[in-house]
């Protein structure tokens, strides 16, 4: 190959830090200017321009634009400053590039499937560059972060997911593959939008989506094999739970906003018990959403405490209360609820709102699950901290613009009582001349390194023992100096080593139930798993 088109793969591409010898060798001579830099001077000169833009989507297609130069350096830059740019390939700032999606795409990235591929889905994915593929991660973007419908533009989402992948729990970029499945949208203003990207009609739904979906998932299996792990990710909540109930028995499937999220949530919660004391069995919870974010986590929260007080999930469920937009969850609506509702319908008189449902049920524990901004109101935080010492409050949805309170909002409405977490990242508050530092209760610290865990061990199905095995390897990572600050989750800096521990803890997991093909299993799994993890360092061209 020319070194013209050397400089234009992003696989291979090192710019400035061809060496003397390389540019020799491979053709270069000329194309580049005299100076040869190291890789970390490339990352600090991207960190100095990337800091001068001031709007976050400036940030984001400047990040876009390097992983389509330079995708080492991309994966350099991010891993090592991943708190500062987190925030701009993911949550929130990834939520307002699906927004303006059509406005920004330079070249696409990731598969577009849409109802005109019907019938070729398989000659589809062929005509993906890469034929190894370990992790796919797909959307049909009805529900995406908090923003809703946002049809063929949620391609955002996988893309950014993937990304985490690789810069946080160490999948090679080529086995990763972004996939968006557009069945139209019921999104009118995109539909009038003369930009628009994807398909100009209302969702399909019924069996015509269910075939599409079906005929992906039938290629996917027979294109990249058995051991291939779909994450479905921001599907509307009338597909989600039931593509992963039909899914979930045939291949290795995962849903991040139902059991990434509650992996994450349960995992603060039982560091959070290092500061609040008491068994989980002891608390209360109460949700606002009671979707896939809601049910999932409420659900794993029910079965590890079953697994610790050996009392039936039937039992434990009873701790658990979720408000829906129609109030509390309670048996006398059984009829009219959604199925993955109805375990939640506990004997209660019906109540209409969020305060009173706080003000009745006197939670320990009060977790935003509602992708609705704001509701966590004054007085809703004043309730939880005038019956909790130290009342826990986790604002979930995402982006930052639906958080259901601020971090500012939580701590000095609860007089600095509040142990505090969100979705989407807060800057450090003081009150009263303390400062805290609000955790990011965010699936971003579980589904990189629970994919990993599944690679490393070919596993070739996903069990609910390995969620929890997943949030006992994270909540293990906190330390009492995270403590002292309030917060309940390790800083994302940390995020290789937490992942390579999350991993080992699945991969240990899949083993011990069986479900691992990659055999004999390895002596040490974290160990292990940290070999297996991508570099992004260059490598020498001979
Ligand atoms: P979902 O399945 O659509 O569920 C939303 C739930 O919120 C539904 O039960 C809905 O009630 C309820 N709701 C909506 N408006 C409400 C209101 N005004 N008052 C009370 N309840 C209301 O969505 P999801 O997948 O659970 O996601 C919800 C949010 O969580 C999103 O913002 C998402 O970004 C966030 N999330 C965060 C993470 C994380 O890692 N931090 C992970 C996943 C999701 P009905 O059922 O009555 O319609
Ligand atoms: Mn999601």
């Amino acid at each position: 190959a020319s070194g013209y088109s050397l400089l234009r793969n992003p696989h291979h591409n090192k710019g400035l830090a061809f060496t003397e010898k390389e540019r020799d060798h491979h053709y270069l001579r000329g194309l580049l200017p005299p100076a040869v830099v190291s890789q970390d001077l490339q990352v600090k000169k991207l960190m100095a321009n990337i800091r001068q833009y001031t709007v976050p989507l400036q940030k984001y297609m400047a990040m876009m634009d390097l992983q389509e130069r330079n995708e080492k350096l991309f994966y350099k830059l991010l891993m090592d400053n991943v708190e500062e740019l987190l925030p701009v390939v993911y949550t929130p700032t990834v939520g307002e590039a699906c927004q303006k999606y059509g406005g920004i795409l330079r070249r696409p990235q990731g598969l577009f499937i849409s109802l005109n591929e019907k019938g070729k889905i398989l000659e589809v994915l062929k005509n993906w560059p890469e034929k190894n593929i370990q992790v796919i991660v797909v959307t049909d973007g009805e529900r995406i972060l908090g923003l809703g419908d946002l049809g063929c533009q949620g391609m955002g989402i996988p893309v950014g997911k993937l990304s985490l992948y690789t810069a946080l729990g160490g999948v090679r970029p080529s086995a990763c593959l972004p996939v968006t499945i557009d069945v139209g949208t019921n999104n009118q203003k995109l539909l009038d939008d003369e930009f628009y990207i994807g398909l100009r009609q209302k969702r399909a739904t019924g069996q015509e989506y269910a075939e599409l979906i079906h005929e992906f998932m039938c290629a996917v299996k027979q294109n990249y094999g058995e051991k291939v792990l779909v994450q479905f990710e921001d599907f509307a909540n009338h597909n989600a739970f039931d593509l992963l109930a039909r899914y979930g028995t045939t291949h290795l499937v995962f849903n991040d906003d139902i059991q990434g999220t509650a992996s994450v949530v349960l995992a603060g919660l039982i560091s959070a018990l290092n500061l609040v004391g008491g068994t989980l069995a002891e608390h209360t919870f109460l949700f606002l959403g009671a979707g896939e974010a809601g049910t999932g986590i409420a659900e794993l929260i029910a079965l590890e405490m079953s697994k610790q007080t050996q009392a039936p999930l039937e039992e434990t469920r009873k701790k658990i209360w979720l408000v829906d937009s129609k109030g509390l969850i309670v048996s006398s609506r059984m009829d009219s609820l959604q199925h993955f509702k109805k375990p939640w319908a506990h004997e209660h008189e019906p109540i209409k709102n969020l305060v009173d449902a706080v003000k009745a049920i006197k939670p320990t524990v009060l977790i935003g699950s509602s992708g609705v901004g704001r509701t966590f109101t004054k007085e809703v935080v004043e309730a939880m901290a005038s019956f909790n010492e130290k009342p826990i409050i986790l604002a979930l949805s995402n982006p930052t613009s639906q958080s259901e309170c601020t971090a500012e909002e939580a701590y000095t409405w609860s007089e600095g009582r509040a142990i505090f977490a969100s979705g989407s990242p807060f800057d450090p508050v003081e009150y009263n001349g303390k400062v805290f530092v609000p955790g990011q209760s965010n699936n971003a610290y579980i589904f990189p390194g629970f994919g990993l865990g599944l690679i490393i061990s070919g596993a070739i199905r996903v069990h609910d023992d390995m969620l929890l095995a997943a949030s006992e390897a994270l909540a293990k990572q906190a330390t009492q100096e995270n403590f002292d600050k309030g917060m309940i989750y390790p800083p994302f800096s940390n995020i290789r080593k937490i992942s390579a521990h999350i991993a080992a803890n699945v991969a240990a997991k899949a083993y011990e139930l069986g479900l691992a093909t990659r055999l004999p299993q390895p002596e040490n799994l974290v160990e292990y798993a940290e070999n297996c993890m991508y570099s992004p360092a260059y490598r020498s061209f001979r």
